[in-house]
């Protein structure tokens, strides 16, 4: 119980409808996290 910071685990990689990559990645704690990539930008550097 109580908020905790989530541990995103990488979960999967896929492409949407629109040729974006998209990053699914989940805590354990049952949250899901999705993030898009925009190929013509490149992957972030972090
Ligand atoms: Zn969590």
């Amino acid at each position: 119980m109580g908020e905790h910071v989530h541990v995103r685990v990488n979960h999967s990689l896929g492409v949407t409808e629109d040729g974006e990559l998209i990053e699914m990645s989940r805590c354990r704690c049952g949250a899901t996290f999705s993030r898009t990539y925009q190929p013509q930008e490149g992957l972030p550097e972090e």
